[in-house]
C-alpha cells in the first residue's frame, strides 16, 4: 500500500457491503425481541459531558481511568465519546423527566461505543453494542425479565455453546463489610499480587481485583472471600427470589461467585453470557442491576437493571460458526438497464425510474461503456434481469428483456416486463 494512502484509525473498521447482512440480521432480531418485551427505542448523542462517566461509571474503573476518548471542544467544555450506554440512557431519563411517568421505563438502544483499548481479536476502539434498560423497578421479577431477554436473544441468534453466569455483589448495606474483608485478604497476599494494575486496585476499587484476567491473579481470585456469603437480608431475599424465578422458567445458569462488573454502579444481580470453556476475553453479553447510578448522576435514588451485548463479538462468532444460519433478505439488484446511444440513454433514465417507482431494485448502465461492458457489469453485481435498449428498441417500443440466470431473452414492452419481474 502506498505510504501516503490514508487508513481507518487503529481499532476501527469499515462494515463493508458484504458484511451488512450480518448486521441487519442481528439488529433486526434484537429490535424484534425488544418490541415484543415492550421496550421503546432511545438514541443518545455520541458525545457527553465527561463528568457523566466519571460520576456515573466511576473514576477508578478501567473505562474512565484509561479507555475514554476525552477532549476539550473549541469552547473549552470537556467532552467524552460515549464508552457505554447505561449512563447516557439514565442521564436522558432524568433530563426528560421520565421519573414522573408511570414506572418502570423500558428502553433499548443500538449504538457505537468508543474505548481506547489495545486492539485485538474481538476488542476494538470503536465497537457496537445493543442494550436494554429497565429503570424504576426494585423487584427481582425485572431481573428475571432482563435475563430472559438476554437468553432469548442469543438463542434466536443461533449462537451455541454459551453459558449464563450470575452472581450478586450486594448493595451499600452489605458491600462495605465484604470489601473490607476482600481488602485484608489481598493485603495479606500482597507479594503474590504481581499484576501492576491490581496493586493500584487494592486501594481504589478492590472489587475489580476479581475481574482481573491475569493468570497469577486468577489463583488468588478463586480463594478470595465471596460476596454471596455477605449478602444482607434484603439482598439475600432478592437473590433467592431471582433464582426461584429462573428455576421456574427452566433457564440454565451457573453461579460464579467471582463474577463482578467493571463499573462502580452495579448492585445486587450481575450476569454475563460467555462462550463455554473460554476466558473472560470473549464475553458476549454483560449486565446487572445499578440501583446506585441515577443518584450518582444527580437524580433521586432509583433502581435500574439492564444489559449490553457486544455486536462485533456476536458477528465474529456467527461468522465462525456457520454462514447459512442466516436467512438474508434478498439483496440482489433485480434489474439492470443497459443502453446504447444518446436517445437510448435518455429513454433508459425513464425506464429505470419507472422500475424503481414499482419497487424494483434497479441499476442504470454507464453511458461511457459499450453494451458488452455494461452487461459484464450487470453480471458482476448479480443482477437477476437486464433490459437492453438500442435504436431498434426505441423504434418499436419493445425492449430486450434478458433473464440473467438462463441467458434467455425476449422482446416485451415495459409494462409487461414490470409484471414479469414482480410476479416472480
Ligand atoms: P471486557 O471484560 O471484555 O473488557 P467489559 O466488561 O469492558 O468487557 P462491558 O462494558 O460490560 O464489557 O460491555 C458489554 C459487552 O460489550 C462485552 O461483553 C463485549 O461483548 C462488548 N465489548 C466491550 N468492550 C469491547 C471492545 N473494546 N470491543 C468489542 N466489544 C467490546
Ligand atoms: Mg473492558
Amino acid at each position: 500500500m502506498n505510504k501516503d494512502q490514508l487508513r481507518a484509525p487503529r481499532g476501527t473498521s469499515d462494515i463493508l457491503p458484504e458484511d451488512q447482512k450480518y448486521w441487519g440480521y442481528v439488529q433486526e432480531i434484537f429490535s424484534e425481541i425488544a418490541v415484543k418485551y415492550g421496550f421503546d427505542r432511545i438514541d443518545t448523542p455520541v458525545i457527553e459531558q465527561s463528568n457523566l462517566f466519571t460520576r456515573g461509571v466511576g473514576e477508578f474503573t478501567d473505562i474512565v481511568e484509561k479507555e475514554t476518548y476525552t477532549f476539550n471542544d473549541r469552547g473549552g467544555d470537556s467532552l467524552t465519546l460515549r464508552p457505554e450506554g447505561t449512563a447516557p440512557v439514565c442521564r436522558s431519563y432524568l433530563e426528560h423527566g421520565m421519573q414522573n411517568l408511570p414506572q418502570p421505563i423500558r428502553l433499548f438502544y443500538q449504538f457505537p461505543m468508543y474505548r481506547y483499548e489495545r486492539p485485538q481479536s474481538g476488542r476494538y476502539r470503536e465497537f457496537r453494542q445493543a442494550g436494554i434498560e429497565i429503570i424504576g423497578e426494585h423487584s427481582p421479577l425485572v431481573d428475571l425479565e432482563v435475563i430472559q431477554f438476554a437468553c432469548e436473544l442469543v438463542s434466536k441468534l443461533g449462537l451455541s455453546d454459551l453459558d449464563l453466569i450470575i452472581n450478586s455483589i450486594g448493595d451499600d448495606n452489605c458491600r462495605n463489610k465484604y470489601i473490607a474483608d476482600l481488602k485484608s485478604y489481598y493485603q495479606n497476599r500482597i507479594s503474590e499480587l504481581v499484576h501492576v494494575d491490581c496493586q493500584g486496585r487494592l486501594d481504589s476499587n478492590p472489587l475489580r481485583l476479581l475481574d482481573c484476567k491475569d493468570t497469577n491473579c486468577q489463583k488468588l481470585i478463586q480463594n478470595a472471600p465471596k460476596s454471596l456469603d455477605y449478602l444482607c437480608e434484603d439482598c439475600l431475599i432478592h437473590w433467592n427470589e431471582l433464582l426461584e424465578y429462573l428455576d421456574q422458567l427452566g433457564i440454565d445458569y451457573k453461579i460464579d461467585a467471582t463474577l463482578v462488573r467493571g463499573f462502580d454502579y452495579y448492585t445486587k444481580t450481575v450476569f454475563e453470557i460467555v462462550p463455554r470453556n473460554q476466558g473472560g476475553q470473549s464475553t458476549i453479553l454483560a449486565g446487572g442491576r445499578y440501583d446506585g447510578l441515577i443518584e450518582q448522576i444527580g437524580g433521586q435514588s432509583t433502581p435500574g437493571i439492564g444489559f449490553a451485548i457486544g455486536l462485533d463479538r456476536v458477528i465474529m462468532k456467527l461468522k465462525s460458526e456457520s454462514e447459512d444460519k442466516i436467512s438474508i433478505n434478498e439483496n440482489y439488484v433485480r434489474c439492470f438497464v443497459a443502453h446504447n446511444g444518446d436517445d437510448a440513454k435518455k429513454f433508459a433514465i425513464k425506464v429505470v425510474t419507472k422500475l424503481r417507482d414499482n419497487g424494483i431494485r434497479s441499476v442504470l448502465g454507464s453511458p461511457s461503456r459499450s453494451l458488452k461492458s455494461q452487461m459484464r457489469y450487470a453480471s458482476s453485481i448479480n443482477a437477476l434481469y437486464s433490459i437492453i435498449i438500442g435504436e431498434d428498441e426505441l423504434r418499436d417500443g419493445n425492449l430486450i428483456f434478458r433473464d440473467m440466470l438462463d441467458s434467455k431473452q425476449e422482446k416485451l414492452d415495459l409494462n409487461q416486463i414490470i409484471k414479469k419481474i414482480k410476479n416472480v
